[in-house]
């Protein structure tokens, strides 16, 4: 998933992203959990959350037993990464934190794995803007929100959230909608462009 907000340490608007879909039974209990705190709770959360502690807990989370020993292969296999990219007043999220076998998560480990999403929200009291790469994106934001109903996805579709932020879908940019043409460079360009007229205006 991918989302797009205005963000927390440098007092300035800024932006995160998400990803596809699931079970609609568990999707409910999700919400309901993440809404009334009984998952933050769980996951020993306080008020004096900060984003440096929700990275130290997900670092060291070791709930979701399949996702763990495939993130510990995966980073096996790439220990050197360095990509050179920055990024500037954006922050980058995400639905299920450890990258799953397939791109594939099940529900219960989107479930387990939300209450980081909403803990990292309620840490950038900047947010503006969400833009979610994907419907799963979209789905999970919906999740943490409580948002009734939940918002249609498209790409270049925007909604407003409850508490007035704002959201931009689009594709993901995995290599199934690139290679495919389905999303393209420039349309993607328009996302992010559009995202900064949202956080401008
Ligand atoms: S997916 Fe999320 S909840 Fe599951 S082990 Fe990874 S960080 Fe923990």
């Amino acid at each position: 998933m991918r989302i797009f907000t205005r963000a927390h340490y440098h007092a300035e608007r800024r932006v995160i992203p998400s990803e596809a879909k699931e079970s609609r039974v568990n999707d409910s209990r999700a919400s309901s959990d993440v809404q009334t705190g009984e998952i933050p709770r769980r996951l020993g959360m306080t008020s004096e959350d900060s984003l440096a502690q929700v990275t130290a807990d997900i670092v060291n989370c070791f709930k979701c037993p399949r996702l763990v020993a495939w993130r510990e292969q995966v980073g096996r296999e790439n220990e050197h990464r360095d990509d050179g990219l920055a990024l500037t007043d954006a922050y980058i999220s995400a639905c299920v934190r450890c990258a799953p076998p397939d791109n594939k998560p099940l529900p219960v480990e989107r479930v387990t794995c939300l209450p980081y999403l909403k803990r990292e929200l309620d840490q950038l009291p900047n947010l503006k803007v969400v833009v979610c790469l994907g419907a799963y994106a979209l789905e999970g934001l919906a999740l943490v929100y409580g948002a009734r109903p939940r918002p249609r996805f498209g790409h270049a579709l925007e909604h407003t959230l409850p508490d007035g932020n704002r959201v931009l879908c689009s594709f993901h940019p995995s290599q199934q909608n690139t290679f495919t043409g389905k999303l393209t460079v420039p349309m993607f360009d328009a996302i992010f462009a559009r995202a900064r007229q949202l956080i401008t205006t």
